[in-house]
């Protein structure tokens, strides 16, 4: 039978504001914390920011999933700069190409595929940014060029990218308008019913969390610890990577959640490593296996295919994107390094003919890799073979012997004759093989992914009406369209001087609304 219910007017009050009050609760959602911004990720990109923030005294809630700051910038060496104090004071060599030159330059090896306003902001900016790194704290130690042929635009910071990423750390934490969040990873994006971006989810130690906001930093670092997304834009090309701790690309998934585009996800920092097997792929690269990665960007080495032939001047190893995409381009997209008895000798007592970086600097004598490469030899299973004959070498790596004993007779007679017939190598750099033949097996891996989302001059992304997704704005290496199909090396240190700048860049935007 049913219950007969009696309503009066404060009954019938009661119910609707009861009802009232349960559909503002569905429609708003409790935050837990509320900030002016939120940054997620305590990289180069989302520290910069920070602290640019943090200086005009604006409140900030920084995210990082990590127990540590810095995200793949601990591993970096250099930031790029046109146009810096330190440059000026420091610099040597031909005449320094001025900003409007390096953004010709840059925009002339992407072949103009890339964001043109973007990297003109970008590079007019990057002086500035290394003189207000200064005005940090921070203390650099020179200004080089990683490349025989490069530009002088590699700012090197005293302890490198870790160095940097400490000072800015220990300025974010110290300031007392920032609330820092370690071990807490951002796991969404809130939107308002207009689909503008009004807070972050996160969950972390102190639980989950529902930060509102006036404005959202992305400064995730792309996604090159995520092997399925690797796989999915690059294909199966690359072996593995180093120092991308954890990074799963959720800034660029979740601005493509909101209907944001991309651009340039194909393109990697992409390099060629030693095919170390028993050593950890991701991590810290260990300093011995270093040395051999850098005796795999030797130009005196012969490198050759699966078939047994030589593919490129070997010069092309002192930029390492060029010597990966050379080797992409091979049956398996693997290479064997060939040298022999007096050029080992030769790196270990001499040194290298080519740096790899700050890491190992041209000149140093890889007393690691000598001191190694026998006991890895006779492990048998680290892709490192020695032969006393052409032929016994070819069966253990397995190519035609009758091809690699040409292509290695051909290159001896081109060295008696200083005069490459393959690819018109420098005869300096060519030394005839004699004696016992070392094999080392090349592999292409990846320091960072550098495509990501399309964003206008505001560092906003943009949808796929080319409209602005308002409340965020994406830095760093999340952001796609600042090269063409290949990470450029000429002007070093763009990855880590565009982290920066964006950061920057997107802060100072954000200000400007702030005070409004
Ligand atoms: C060996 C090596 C050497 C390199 N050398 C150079 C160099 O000399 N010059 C150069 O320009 N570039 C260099 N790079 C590349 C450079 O380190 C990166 O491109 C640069 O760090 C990018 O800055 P970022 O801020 O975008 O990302 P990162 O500096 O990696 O920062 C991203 C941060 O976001 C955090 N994060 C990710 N997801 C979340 C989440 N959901 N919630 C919270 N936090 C999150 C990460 O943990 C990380 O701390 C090198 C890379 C490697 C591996």
């Amino acid at each position: 039978m049913p219950i007969p219910i009696r309503f009066n007017s404060r009954s019938v009050l009661m119910l609707l504001g009861s009802l009232v009050s349960l559909s503002l609760v569905a429609a708003q959602p409790q935050f837990t914390q509320e900030t002016e911004v939120v940054v997620v990720g305590a990289g180069m990109a989302g520290l910069s920011a920070t602290v640019a923030l943090a200086n005009e005294g604006a409140s900030v809630i920084l995210l990082e999933q990590n127990p540590f700051p810095g995200g793949t910038a601990n591993a970096a060496e250099g930031v790029f700069g046109v146009g810096s104090r330190f440059q000026r004071d420091h610099y040597y060599g031909p005449p320094m190409m001025d900003k409007d030159e390096v953004f010709h330059h840059e925009m002339a090896y992407n072949h103009w595929m890339g964001n043109a306003p973007m990297m003109k902001a970008f590079v007019d900016q990057s002086g500035d940014t290394i003189n207000w790194f200064e005005d940090q704290g921070v203390k650099f130690e020179e200004v080089a060029q990683t490349t025989y042929t490069g530009i002088r635009t590699w700012h090197v910071p005293v302890g490198h990218g870790a160095g940097l990423i400490r000072v800015l750390f220990g300025k974010a934490k110290q300031s007392p308008t920032v609330k820092v969040f370690m071990e807490t990873e951002g796991t969404g994006l809130i939107t308002d019913d207009q689909k503008r971006v009004i807070g972050v989810t996160a969950k972390g130690k102190a639980g989950e969390m529902r930060i509102r906001a006036k404005a959202v930093i992305l400064a995730t670092g792309g996604f090159g610890d995520n092997l399925e997304m690797v796989k999915r834009y690059h294909g199966n090309a690359f072996t593995g990577t180093v120092a991308n701790f954890h990074k799963m690309g959720f800034g660029i998934n979740a601005c493509m959640k909101l209907g944001a585009k991309t651009e340039g996800m194909a393109t990697l920092m992409n390099t060629a490593v030693y095919d170390k097997k028993k050593s950890a792929k991701m991590g810290m690269a260990n300093p011995v296996d270093l040395e051999f990665d850098a005796m795999g960007q030797q130009p005196m080495n012969v490198m050759v295919n699966n078939n047994g032939e030589r593919f490129c001047d070997e010069i092309i190893a002192n930029d390492f994107v060029l010597q990966s995409n050379a080797i992409e381009r091979q049956p398996t997209s693997s290479a064997w390094i060939i040298f022999s008895e007096d050029q080992r000798k030769r790196y270990a007592n001499e040194g290298t003919d080519a740096g790899m970086g700050v890491i190992i600097p041209i000149g140093t004598k890889l007393k690691k890799m000598d001191g190694a490469i026998d006991g890895y030899i006779a492990a048998g299973d680290r892709n490192l073979y020695s032969a006393d004959t052409v032929e016994e070498l070819a069966a253990k790596i397995k190519v035609p012997a009758d091809v690699l004993k040409r292509t290695l007779e051909t290159y001896n007679h081109d060295c008696e004759v200083n005069h490459d017939s393959g690819f018109g190598k420098k005869p300096f750099f060519m030394r005839k093989l004699n004696g016992k033949l070392y094999a080392m097996h090349e592999v292409l891996s990846y320091l960072t992914t550098v495509g990501g989302v399309v964003v206008n001059k505001h560092f906003q992304p943009l949808d796929a009406s080319d409209r602005p997704i308002q409340g965020v704005y994406v830095t760093g290496v999340d952001v796609g369209g600042l090269y063409g199909d290949s990470y450029g090396l000429d002007s070093p240190g763009t990855s880590m001087g565009f982290a920066a700048g964006s950061g920057r860049m997107a802060a100072a935007e954000i200000l400007k609304s702030l005070k409004k």
